[in-house]
């Protein structure tokens, strides 16, 4: 293994706070594994504890095949930020901003880039999208990256473009594991949500604020558009929402640890998977857990608060629910007002709020339906 350390440049030019990131394995195809982009989503932290002592033990016996680079806590940014005693890191304090929202749109300039050296794409997809991602970094580089949230969108890119694979490990508030991936890889994305026992596989092609997720394998999509089907579609990424905030535990991080591992050996990276150290963490397979189902993200149906209260569920996340089954009690404790909200449309109910105090208007759950009803921006602020 070796580690590298990616300065994010401060406005005076001296060296800011830097993006670790770990190498395993043999140079050549990476797969690149990127936990807590909003820094306060601790479980993805915990799973790369288990990962960089799995990685370390595979690599040594010479088990893997090519390149994982695993970035065990990538936003140095959001993990500096404290608010009255608790990290807030969802969003950058100094601009506003989601970090994982407005990675730049690279296709354009990389195609016309590739058009202008390269020229033409061959018959050798390997060999096209080598050059390609050349074309996407020259063009990344060549683009301004004013402040330090800027700059970690830069880092964290220069890293993930020459990936196949790209992982990006979030958590929802409270949640079942669910993942987010682009149609055109929905067959991969639910080889590993399957690997990982996840019940709920969302799929968007553009969900809209460009997330990083997207920005590493919708940017294929979009040189086709402007190249041809030559293009190789030659990243697969997703976002994978390790359960609840606090769903932080060695039990089931070992097992999300050896999922992943499981779904990086379906993708040639690891030759021979051991099993983890017997009496470390019990690991529950896959195969026990309930099948992988593919929803639309535009059928993810969010559950409104009519009027500010408390919030008393009825009902865990993880059920399957029908249209007008009441899902939560929402209660005014001056003047006791209580109303039972009900589900939007039949489907999972994956994930919710944490705090049990609603304002008005706001989405306190999400359900995912089968029908496609929304549009426009698909992702939560
Ligand atoms: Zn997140």
């Amino acid at each position: 293994m070796h580690t590298g350390h990616h300065f994010l440049d401060e406005h005076d030019g001296s060296a800011g706070p830097a993006v670790t990131s770990l190498h395993f394995g043999p140079a050549g195809r990476r797969a690149l594994l990127q936990c807590s982009l909003h820094a306060d989503e601790i479980p993805p932290m915990l799973v790369a504890q288990h990962l960089r002592q799995r990685l370390l033990a595979l690599e040594a016996a010479g088990q893997l095949t090519g390149e994982v680079v695993l970035l065990p806590a990538c936003n140095p940014i959001g993990l500096a930020q404290q608010v009255w005693g608790r990290l807030q890191g969802r969003f950058d304090l100094a601009s506003g901003q989601n970090f994982n929202r407005h990675y730049p749109a690279l296709a354009a300039g990389a195609a016309g880039r590739f058009k202008a050296t390269a020229g033409r794409l061959g018959a050798d997809p390997a060999a096209n999208a080598q050059a390609l991602r050349r074309a996407l970094l020259d063009e990344l580089a060549a683009r301004p990256a004013p402040g330090l949230l800027q700059q970690l969108r830069h880092t964290l890119l220069r890293l993930a473009l020459p990936a196949d694979i790209v992982l990006d490990l979030h958590c929802d508030n409270e949640a079942v594991l669910h993942l987010y991936a682009t149609p055109e890889h929905d067959a991969k994305a639910l080889q590993l949500g399957a690997c990982l026992g996840a019940p709920l596989l969302l799929l968007a092609q553009d969900s809209g604020d460009a997330p990083f997720d997207e920005s590493v394998s919708s940017v294929w999509v979009q040189l086709r558009a402007h190249l041809g089907e030559a293009v190789p579609l030659a990243c697969f990424a997703a976002t994978v929402e390790l359960r609840g905030e606090i769903d932080v535990d060695h039990e089931r991080a070992a097992a999300d640890a050896q999922g992943l591992l499981r779904f990086l050996q379906q993708q040639g990276f690891v030759r021979d998977l051991a099993e983890p150290e017997p009496g470390l963490a019990p690991i529950q397979g896959a195969t026990a857990a309930p099948d992988c189902v593919a929803r639309p993200l535009a059928g993810s149906l969010p559950l409104v608060a009519p009027f500010t209260g408390l919030l008393a569920w009825r009902l865990p996340v993880g059920q399957w629910v029908q249209a007008g089954q009441p899902l939560v009690d929402l209660i005014c404790p001056t003047s006791g007002r209580s109303q039972a909200l009900t589900s939007p449309v039949d489907g999972l109910l994956f994930a919710r709020e944490l705090q049990r105090w609603a304002r008005a208007g706001q989405s306190v759950a999400k359900v995912a339906g089968q029908e496609a009803r929304r549009s426009g921006k698909l992702l939560s602020a």
